[in-house]
């Protein structure tokens, strides 16, 4: 009938010689590409797989299906026709479902660019949602002295003693971590009580330590909603700094930055230290209750 015809002459245009061969009783030459299908001539004489499931309950054409050529019309329009016949199905499923009676040279290709050129399918396709980072601030992309441009933030709690105190009273503190905005080098303080002089205390030993810098960042730590109390206050006291700390912050010429709520490409940097800081700290100090010292 028609189709035998047309698949006949399909396998014609690209397998004239191995049909040949085939006719001959002769073996295909192991460089042939049809080799590993060992293919067959059948009744109608077209070219069908062979194989070694003879004995496999499935029926005829799946045992031994029709081979079609990767070149021609013929079976870019049989994988079209399948395409969207079964709903406009992924590359994957229309190669299984082709083979369920034909053989395509080259299938996984031809089936990806037969669902690739569909239509319909580009049309729905969803499109992969990226974030795109916005532009680093000028402080992260400019040289300047290391600290100069420096973003701080909390961790804590962490229990220590005091030396020469009795045994078993534990007191709260918090380490502050100062990140540099250019080298992303990290400088940690502690902080040992929630109050601005005690803040104070702390930005003068990192001031002392690493030089005086001229912008401090701080984030509106909205990721710290539901976070322990402590740290909160801790950083509403940075980012309401009251009249002590706006006082000492004037009087040095510091500016006070605060970074807007969601935006990683800012606060990213001083998370990172946070985490990596606490990442090296547990590892190193375990259960073992520390003095300041
Ligand atoms: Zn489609």
């Amino acid at each position: 009938d028609a189709e035998v015809c047309m698949l006949r002459w399909a396998q014609a245009q690209d397998f004239s010689s191995e049909i040949q061969t085939i006719t001959k009783g002769k073996q295909l030459s192991s460089k042939n590409c049809l080799k590993s299908l060992n293919p067959f001539l059948d009744n109608n004489n077209l070219l069908r797989v062979g194989g070694r499931l003879i004995n496999a309950k499935v029926n005829y054409d799946q045992k031994h299906q029709i081979i079609l050529p990767d070149k021609g019309n013929l079976t870019q329009l049989i994988l079209e026709h399948i395409h969207k016949k079964y709903l406009h199905v992924g590359p994957q499923t229309l190669l299984y479902l082709i083979r369920q009676k034909f053989w395509p040279i080259n299938g996984r290709n031809l089936a990806r660019k037969v669902v690739h050129n569909c239509v319909t399918c580009v049309k729905n396709k969803p499109v992969i949602v990226k974030q795109l980072m916005g532009n680093p601030p000028s402080e992260r992309v400019n040289v300047s002295a290391p600290f100069s441009n420096t973003g701080v933030d909390f961790a804590g709690l962490f229990l220590i003693k005091y030396k020469g105190q009795r045994k078993g009273i534990l007191h709260k503190v918090y380490v502050a971590i100062f990140v540099c905005m250019s080298t992303k080098a990290v400088h940690i303080e502690m902080v040992t009580v929630l109050t601005s002089e005690a803040f104070i205390s702390t930005l003068k030993r990192f001031f002392a330590r690493r030089g005086k810098c001229s912008t401090l960042f701080s984030d509106n730590a909205t990721n710290f909603v539901g976070a322990q109390a402590e740290l909160k206050k801790l950083h509403n006291l940075i980012n309401y700094p009251d009249d002590n700390l706006s006082n000492f912050l004037a009087s040095d010429a510091i500016k006070w930055k605060f970074i807007p709520p969601v935006s990683p490409n800012f606060g990213g940097l001083w998370e990172a230290g946070v985490k990596s800081f606490k990442h090296h700290f547990r590892r190193a100090i375990g259960n073992a209750n520390l003095t300041y010292e």
